[in-house]
């Protein structure tokens, strides 16, 4: 009897939890239709910033550590059927000033080491068909994209060694203009100096990344670099982790006449997590506490400076996440809106996934909060009337078209010019 009443008492508790999950916002969980749609493909993510994580925490991939707040691990990876992350290398401005090409190197690094790590479950991918043979064994494709023109130190030969390395895109400008490109995130800024959009040094960077195989990736551009870049590339573009303007009004998303812009162009835009470019009431309230959480940290770099000490980023995130975690997280559906709004104007050939895991100070719609899930996205489409075919090309078969069209060109170029080949630059 006891036994019948606890039962009793669990089913009602369940009952009650699932009530309260439901009021709560949170995502129904995966149906096994909808855990086969998402197994059946090959999910690609274009932005993790788990390198930052590799280098100065010396975080290892294969953690199974339950308290790691990490959104990226073998593990999660498996658990979400992640088939391949474009992991970031990205190059902190101000605290590398110098010494950027250095830190590229670093990082770049950091991501070979975990893959000869863990030979069993992760490689390294320089191709689409790189990422099919690791899909086939079941191996995380470890690639690299550049997140930031810094990086290359302005010298179109370094851009050149990073290609063959293995990166295979880089985002034109970070949150920083630089030499070449105007970024959004300083353009208001009139200390800095712009360049109205891509100069043309910024122009033969294009150029030269579509002969190399390398994927422009115009997230973080101000809005002119776009369509500079629009009207210079020969190849299609992707947006590796930016959002619709239209639902989320921060400058680092696309506006809808980018994203038919996009669309033209045959590239694709991979929607980030980031609660404050999903969700309008947060991106207010993140707006909102800028100014005393940009003091705090601040503060704190100036009391580690005073003691002579470092700053690392992992330091740097530990307040972000302190401040982002006064607000309350946005409903999955914040993020499911994106992908749908982008499928509707731009189409749904020209919209994947692009998380920024590790890089949003685990700021992340409710129900995300890691790679394991994924499958949660899935669900969402197919609840909002999504084939099982165009899910899997939000899930990776549009970055995979892409990523090859990037590839023929560059053949094209290659093949058309070698024999007359001459240093240009
Ligand atoms: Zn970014």
């Amino acid at each position: 009897m006891m036994l019948i009443r606890s039962r009793h008492f669990l089913v009602v508790s369940l009952i009650l939890s699932s009530v309260f999950l439901i009021a709560q916002g949170s995502p129904a969980p995966v149906s096994p239709k909808a855990r086969s749609i998402h197994n059946s493909a090959i999910v690609v993510d274009t932005h993790a910033d788990t390198p930052q994580r590799f280098l100065d925490e010396n975080y290892n991939i294969g953690s199974t550590d339950p308290n790691d707040v990490g959104h990226i691990s073998l593990d999660k990876a498996r658990a979400g059927n992640l088939g391949a992350e474009f992991f970031s290398i990205w190059v902190e401005p101000t605290t590398n000033q110098g010494h950027f090409a250095r830190h590229t190197l670093d990082l770049i690094d950091s991501v070979y080491e975990q893959a000869a790590r863990h030979p069993d479950r992760m490689m390294m991918a320089f191709s689409v068909e790189d990422i099919k043979r690791a899909h086939k064994k079941k191996k995380l494709a470890a690639l690299m994209g550049i997140e930031g023109g810094h990086s290359i130190e302005n010298d179109i030969r370094l851009l050149r060694d990073f290609y063959r390395l293995g990166v295979r895109y880089m985002t034109l400008s970070w949150s920083n203009t630089n030499e070449w490109a105007d970024s959004s995130g300083d353009i208001d800024d009139p200390k800095i100096q712009h360049h109205n959009g891509l100069t043309d040094f910024g122009k033969q960077v294009v150029l030269e990344m579509n002969r190399l195989g390398m994927m422009v990736d115009i997230s973080h551009v101000s809005d002119k670099t776009f369509w500079d870049t629009i009207a210079t590339t020969k190849a299609p573009v992707i947006a590796s982790h930016s959002s619709a303007r239209a639902l989320t009004n921060h400058p680092r998303n696309m506006t809808d006449e980018m994203l038919r812009a996009v669309a033209k162009n045959g590239g694709v835009v991979q929607v980030n997590f980031f609660s404050a470019f999903v969700d309008e009431n947060f991106r207010q309230a993140e707006e909102a506490q800028k100014k005393d959480r940009d003091a705090a940290v601040t503060d704190y770099m100036a009391r580690r400076a005073a003691a002579g000490l470092p700053v690392s980023y992992v330091d740097r995130d530990r307040i972000e996440r302190e401040w982002m975690a006064k607000i309350p997280r946005p409903p999955l559906s914040s993020l499911i809106d994106h992908i749908d709004h982008i499928a509707k104007v731009a189409g749904v050939d020209h919209v994947g996934l692009g998380s920024d895991f590790d890089g949003v100070s685990g700021a992340t719609p409710q129900g995300i909060d890691s790679a394991a899930d994924l499958p949660k996205i899935t669900q969402a489409l197919l609840d909002r009337g999504y084939s099982a075919g165009d899910i899997r090309k939000i899930l990776g078969g549009n970055l995979l078209r892409v990523f090859r069209e990037v590839e023929r060109v560059s053949g094209g170029m290659q093949a058309g010019e070698s024999h007359k080949r001459v240093i240009v630059f």
